[in-house]
């Protein structure tokens, strides 16, 4: 990790912040050649795997893995000065200071970046649940989960620690199964043949059960597909709202077609609001069967 380095050619890339404390005893440099000097004090105390006093550098230089603007940050907080704003960076950026937090145990940092990974999760949720995951970080971990329902299941999967992996499995079931319920209820309407019907008969089928023609049973299915296959659940619950108008081909004056594709939507939009949420499938130490009891629920 550390190596001697000519000091004449690097002194030009000293980072200001951290160029001219007189007190400084120890030298790093990022790995675009940003040279940061640091008071070893502020690193034992404020961090857990940095080098401590009892290891003397000699004045060498330790090289470390991360670009300037990460250990810029990163050191920031270490410091007892007014920490860095994290707010507006980029996610790459924050990502690779969380990372480096957990890294090198710089902990406020750690707690800084695990706040602000929250507001990242809705654009970034597969990130966000790695470094979750891997850190463990079970808040930020269910913070994700609710983004990932429309990612592929395996790409899930391999990003969750195991515990959650049945927890997920089945949270996903629960969330597909609403769906399979809607479609289930659109193909038991009851088909309406094309231009058969009397005014008579269109006001008592209609009184009695919904009726839709065999064209407009299919756009319904069809809606319900491409529902199924959006991207975020934010965009699904707004196109779940969308209103939708007669289709062209409709073959009988008697389809209800605008009503039950409405119906059908704002069912399954209020079975979705009221799943549970993904915490209520991981079980807890207190509660090791949370998750039988959850399930058991859900088919009732
Ligand atoms: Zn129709």
């Amino acid at each position: 990790m550390t190596r001697p380095t000519p000091g004449n050619a690097l002194k030009q890339l000293q980072h200001p912040l951290f160029e001219n404390d007189p007190e400084a005893d120890v030298t790093f440099c990022s790995t675009d050649g940003d040279m940061f000097h640091l008071q070893r004090k502020y690193l034992e105390a404020n961090t857990g795997a940095f080098p401590g006093s009892e290891f003397d550098t000699r004045g060498e230089i330790t090289h470390l893995t991360e670009t300037s603007v990460v250990l810029h940050l990163l050191f920031q907080f270490v410091y007892p000065r007014r920490e860095p704003s994290i707010e507006d960076i980029d996610f790459e950026t924050l990502y690779a200071l969380a990372e480096a937090a957990e890294k090198y145990e710089a902990f406020h940092a750690m707690t800084m970046c695990k706040i602000q990974m929250r507001s990242h999760v809705s654009k970034h949720p597969l990130e966000v649940l790695s470094h979750a995951a891997r850190h463990d970080y079970p808040g930020l971990i269910q913070d994700a989960v609710p983004h990932l329902l429309r990612k592929p299941m395996v790409d899930v999967i391999e990003q969750l620690p195991t515990k959650f992996i049945v927890p997920w499995v089945r949270f996903r079931e629960s969330w597909d199964s609403s769906f399979e319920q809607a479609i289930k209820g659109v193909l038991e309407l009851r088909v309406v043949p094309p231009n058969t019907v009397t005014k008579h008969a269109i006001y008592f089928s209609r009184s009695l059960e919904p009726e839709i023609c065999s064209i407009c049973m299919v756009s319904v299915l069809t809606t319900l597909y491409k529902l199924k296959e959006m991207e975020t659940v934010e965009d699904l619950k707004e196109a779940l709202t969308k209103k939708r108008a007669k289709q062209a081909g409709c073959l009988s004056s008697a389809c209800q077609y605008v009503n039950i594709v409405a119906s059908t939507c704002a069912n399954l939009k209020t079975k979705l609001d009221e799943l549970p949420a993904f915490s209520t499938f991981v079980p807890t130490a207190a509660a090791p069967h949370n998750i039988t009891n959850v399930s058991q629920k859900n088919n009732t």
